[in-house]
């Protein structure tokens, strides 16, 4: 790989695919990777585009279509399918990347992929959206780019547990009998082999961040805020599955989500917005203008640019550029979607002193609960099967043992809650805070350990490389 440390880099031109390589670039001389393996590390290793011709109503349309596979230092390679009408081989190639480091900073032991097809899903009818999805994962088959140890889709944006579950019965019917099929792909319907709380992952893993975040009192204070979520206002980008936990898991915290911005325009109120009645508002009215009791901004970007404490931009890339990043007033910025701040408005932003926390670390919730969705999968039992009445046993002996000894009695609405043992969901949103908390903690590690590093992006970066660098030195082959 060529050093870039002196090469001047057009910020406010680059590719999508172009950003992550310059945020890669801007880490890798704070790790400890030499050229050779950086090289490799940053290289895209397989790029599928396809083209396959599907009927549509009395004609026949060509689907355009990509699954990239970034990085094979772990198998199988991991990442979700997004459905939009601005898949190109670019976007592919950038979203695939991100997996890679995502998956290397939060432990789950993946390369990155990420696949897309050029298609508008809200405008085209189901029969054909099922069509080409069951197309599309035969094409994988027939290329050998999907299977439990070779490549794992997902849902992204634009798709959802209806398309996985298209996705497994197609690969199902193509590979009968194979044992582990289930773990072909990952955001199924729990009746179809999906696993408890991956649809709101993602929004939880968001929360489960931030609230670690915003724990630590001497980086609040730098930001003039006080520790915790409660009271905090959030503005939220886009109310698609991300979004839409995101604001209703906040506000559980005790958050105050004042915005609420979607594609048919944005509504404020100080006083705060219930997500659960928005986003119902939002499926009947199919937009969220309008919702009783709100205000309306004079256009979905305004709502980037409030007061706010929190502004979580859930939707697409490339919404915070360097043409509004000066009006931006957020002191945290979550990027739950990926690639939201261009590498133009983050240089903005960091000298105005805002925190942004990376995609990278703060949307990895998805792809954590895939992975325990694949071990489910995998060892073909639902997580907490053989354990939950032991554990209840064993507490209710315990709280016997107790009573016995102090002569005091617990009432029976005590006993019912101490002697809880785990379900699947328990053991899911408990797997996914400790890994969003140590991955936090990580990355927070890495920037104090260096004194250039200046923002969370570059320590998440640097986290990510060093922990690929190791799994290439496990495998002896860079020296
Ligand atoms: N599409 C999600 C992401 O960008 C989830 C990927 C997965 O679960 O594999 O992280």
């Amino acid at each position: 790989m060529a050093d870039n440390s002196d090469k001047v880099v057009d910020l406010k031109n680059l590719s999508f695919s172009d950003s992550v390589s310059y945020y890669f670039d801007k880490a890798a001389p704070f790790t400890g990777a030499s050229q050779g393996l950086l090289g490799q590390i940053k290289a895209c290793n397989s790029i599928y585009k396809m083209n396959f011709p599907v009927k549509w109503g009395d004609e026949v349309r060509v689907i355009e279509a990509y699954r990239v596979q970034h990085s094979h230092h772990r198998m199988p390679t991991k990442g979700g399918i997004r459905y939009s009408t601005a898949v190109d081989q670019d976007e592919v190639m950038a979203l695939a990347a991100l997996m890679t480091y995502k998956c290397a900073i939060v432990d789950v032991p993946f390369g990155g992929a990420k696949g897309g097809i050029n298609i508008a899903p809200r405008n085209t009818p189901v029969d054909i959206l099922e069509s080409v999805t069951r197309r599309y994962t035969a094409e994988l088959v027939k290329k050998n780019f999907i299977g439990p140890g070779i490549d794992v889709p997902a849902p992204d944006y634009g798709t959802g547990e209806r398309e996985m579950a298209w996705i497994l019965d197609t690969y199902m019917t193509l590979r009968p009998g194979e044992v582990d099929g289930y773990a072909c792909v990952t955001g199924k319907p729990v009746s179809q082999g999906g696993v408890q709380g991956r649809t709101e992952a993602t929004g939880r893993g968001v929360v489960y961040a931030l609230n670690e975040v915003c724990s630590h009192a001497d980086d609040m204070k730098d930001l003039g805020l006080t520790t915790g979520l409660a009271g905090k206002r959030v503005v939220v980008q886009g109310l698609g599955n991300v979004g839409y936990h995101t604001a209703r898991i906040i506000r559980e915290y005790g958050a105050i989500v004042i915005a609420i911005a979607e594609s048919d325009g944005a509504i404020y109120n100080e006083k705060g917005l219930d997500p659960v009645e928005v986003h119902k508002y939002k499926e009947e009215k199919k937009g969220v203008v309008g919702f009783p009791g709100s205000k309306t901004l004079n256009s979905s970007a305004d709502a980037l640019e409030l007061d706010c404490d929190i502004l979580v931009p859930a939707a697409l890339e490339k919404q915070i550029t360097h043409e509004n990043a000066p009006r931006i007033k957020a002191k945290i910025i979550a990027e739950a979607a990926n690639g939201p701040v261009t590498p133009a408005a983050e240089e903005i932003l960091n000298k105005k002193g805002v925190m942004i926390i990376p995609d990278i670390y703060i949307n990895a919730g998805g792809v954590t609960v895939s992975y325990f969705e694949w071990l489910k999968n995998l060892s073909h039992v639902r997580f907490g099967r053989m354990e939950k009445r032991f554990d209840e046993q064993n507490q209710r002996n315990q709280i016997k043992m107790v009573e016995t000894l102090t002569g005091q009695t617990l009432s029976p609405e005590h006993v019912k809650q101490m002697i809880h043992g785990a379900d699947e969901i328990d053991l899911v949103n408990s797997g996914l805070e400790d890994t969003m908390i140590k991955a936090y903690q990580s990355i927070r590690n890495f920037k104090r350990a260096h004194p250039d590093v200046k923002d969370l992006r570059t320590a998440a970066f640097g986290v990510s490389i060093n922990k690929i660098r190791d799994s290439y030195y496990a495998m002896g082959i860079f020296p």
